[in-house]
């Protein structure tokens, strides 16, 4: 990403193992702009990189996840803070994503600072997992809310499909909406751990961390909340796009696995 001004978009192997244009066909159709550099793409607001990808038209429905996985794969070329140098993939060989080199490069970037960091990066847990934990800390997932923010879907279909009361947040999907907080509360009880009803997702993360488990399982009990995180996750999505239903039963049980 250093060389915002000279790699192409579109055409140049800069992220995956292939370009963008041939990763994303169906995005590549119906941008608006189809050449230029990355530097002509986005640019920085107030700190951030912002990515700027006009489309000809509105996202057909079964489009938005493919539309989200281009998102986050731009997303994950970026860093949190402007530092134009740090974010392309220079830790791997072939210059190829790999969660690790992500988790350095960020780490190497004063996020350390925040404790919940610590937390996150557990070392036990799957980078690919931490990775996505970090983000739904910093409510960088695809879910509605955030997609009507950022003005790729339309406000009236932000609500949470399956409660249909609150909108479709990243700390409702994953904590606070009912049925998944129920999934918690159950996974909690095996434990003999009694959770206050947290914010979201960081105050979750800090709260489970601090419970007094014995130190014989005290890993079992961390890990447990990402691989919960990451389940609720699968379930959302499945529910979302491919209609089936879930509920706190299911959820439990799939985490019992
Ligand atoms: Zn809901």
């Amino acid at each position: 990403m250093g060389n915002r001004n000279k790699i192409d978009f579109w055409s140049d192997f800069w992220i995956e193992k292939t370009s963008l244009k041939i990763s994303f066909p169906r995005i590549y159709s119906i941008a608006v702009k189809k050449c230029g550099k990355i530097k002509d793409f986005g640019c920085w607001i107030q700190g951030r990189w912002a990515w700027r990808i006009d489309l000809r038209r509105r996202l057909f429905e079964w489009e938005i996840p493919l539309w989200n996985e281009f998102r986050l794969v731009l997303n994950r070329a970026v860093s949190v803070h402007q530092c134009p140098d740090s974010v392309i993939w220079s830790g791997t060989q072939d210059g190829q994503y790999i969660p690790k080199a992500f988790c350095s490069i960020v780490a190497s970037q004063g996020t350390l600072a925040d404790p919940v960091w610590g937390l996150v990066w557990y070392k036990f847990v799957p980078p690919k997992v931490s990775a996505f934990v970090w983000r739904a800390v910093h409510l960088r997932l695809p879910v509605m809310l955030e997609l009507v923010k950022r003005g790729i879907i339309c406000n009236d279909r932000c609500l949470c499909l399956f409660c249909n009361l609150e909108p479709e947040a990243v700390n409702h999907v994953l904590c606070l909406y009912a049925v998944v907080w129920r999934a918690w509360q159950r996974w909690c009880s095996v434990w003999n751990v009694n959770l206050v009803f947290p914010m979201n997702v960081k105050q979750l993360l800090e709260v489970w961390f601090a419970q007094k488990i014995r130190q014989r399982v005290r890993g079992i009990w961390r890990i447990g909340i990402f691989g919960f995180i990451w389940i609720i996750w699968i379930h959302r999505n499945k529910s979302r796009f491919k209609g089936y239903s879930y509920s706190a039963d299911q959820i439990f049980n799939h985490a019992l696995l």
